[in-house]
């Protein structure tokens, strides 16, 4: 261990005597990481019947939320299938809240440790879930201003346990800067993905490949449905999207 290594360590050892390491959702100790089993077991998984476009848990074929996009929209979602690793609410919306909002990065880890479980454990899409992943990008500005995106922070652990290759941060890109979503209306927000507000700027990563779209919540569909479309466009055979969590139907 070189001095460098030793002095790293002896910080972390000296930190953790000073702030011990804690489950940042619900604040217990910890022996290590940010997010205990405890609050990782009560994430509720999404109940069938299942919406068949969006695998949102709902009654009969199509969910509300689904079929007034439909409507609206006139077209089918651009998307081959989206799931949801868990119902939005309870410790998971407050593990997502606080990885967003609140610089705590370290989440993006176990809950995307956590989304890879569901899919290989859990199933949520037949195998092989894909050849590639990529998560919703976020426009550069945007992403200088919070200093990361979460939903590629999801998306390496993802990637990494599927052991497939996580789509370059410079492959496909938001080239729009719009309005954050919280607060927005549904008609507002579906608004905001009119237009070219996603690119693909190297259709060799995606070409004739089945890619997984990752993201942190599912509401709408809208964003998916963009991301899909446009990677589509670049040449994808399949898009599949999965979310950390997805609000009822
Ligand atoms: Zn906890
Ligand atoms: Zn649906």
């Amino acid at each position: 261990m070189n001095a460098k290594t030793f002095l790293a360590r002896l910080g972390h050892g000296l930190l953790d005597l000073v702030y011990p390491p804690m489950c940042l959702v619900c604040g217990d100790r910890l022996d290590t990481g940010t997010l205990c089993d405890d609050c990782v077991a009560s994430f509720e998984p999404v109940a069938a019947p299942f919406c068949t476009v969006c695998g949102r848990g709902q009654e009969g074929d199509t969910c509300r939320n689904c079929e007034r996009f439909l409507t609206e929209t006139g077209a089918a979602f651009a998307f081959d299938a989206a799931r949801a690793g868990a119902v939005y609410g309870g410790a998971i919306r407050h593990a997502i809240h606080l990885l967003k909002y609140r610089e705590k990065e370290s989440l993006a880890l176990p809950l995307g440790a956590f989304l890879a479980n569901r899919l290989t454990v859990g199933k949520l899409l037949p195998e092989p879930v894909a050849q590639v992943v990529a998560y919703v990008p976020m426009h550069p500005k945007r992403e200088r201003g919070r200093g990361y995106n979460q939903a590629r922070l999801i998306a390496e652990p993802v990637a990494e346990i599927l052991g497939v290759p996580l789509l370059d941060n410079a492959a496909f890109v938001r080239t729009r800067h719009t309005a954050p979503q919280m607060g927005s209306s549904d008609r507002a927000r579906r608004g905001n993905f009119v237009g070219e507000t996603f690119a693909v700027a190297d259709e060799t990563a995606v070409r004739g490949k089945d890619v997984l779209l990752v993201d942190d919540v599912y509401t709408t569909g809208a964003t998916a449905n963009a991301c899909a479309a446009c990677l589509k466009a670049g040449g994808a055979a399949t898009v599949r999207m999965v979310c950390l969590a997805a609000a009822s139907g």
